[in-house]
């Protein structure tokens, strides 16, 4: 029978969103029931996921204060994609963008690794603690 669930989700405005839902043959490295990982389409190193949680939440400034629990869970999460994938914390960059400084409007946390495989442009583009990405212990002591 070929009918379709009729509670199935439907497209989004939002790529993110449709990735959390199946709609896109995005492989998904690790998901529960708040949050979703999967690999940066043009990856800054070898290594480059983005941890981001199911809800639409649009970028930092959108989060509250009962976000906190949820915020450093995307950083644990991304923490142990890394040590799956024999990286360290030490050789990875972590980060948000500051809006309006985002490609995609759903909130994504950016995990790089190692930084020493990055290129220049990549570099610029995830720069440590500037005003267009920001760190998520930033980002956490803001709510
Ligand atoms: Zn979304
Ligand atoms: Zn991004």
């Amino acid at each position: 029978m070929a009918a379709a669930a009729p509670e199935a989700p439907s497209r989004s405005a939002c790529i993110f969103c449709n990735i959390v839902n199946k709609l896109e043959d995005t492989e998904i490295l690790y998901e529960d029931e708040e949050i979703c990982v999967f690999r940066d389409i043009r990856p800054a190193s070898r290594f480059h996921i983005l941890t981001i949680p199911k809800r639409h939440i649009e970028d930092v400034k959108s989060l509250t204060a009962a976000d906190k629990d949820l915020v450093e869970k995307l950083l644990t999460v991304a923490k142990e994609m890394l040590t799956k994938n024999g990286l360290t914390e030490d050789v990875a960059r972590f980060g948000y963008h500051w809006p309006p400084f985002r490609s995609v409007k759903h909130l994504h946390l950016h995990t790089i690794a190692p930084e020493s495989e990055m290129g220049f442009l990549a570099k610029m583009m995830f720069r440590k603690d500037s005003y267009w990405f920001v760190s998520p212990d930033y980002v956490i002591s803001r709510l």
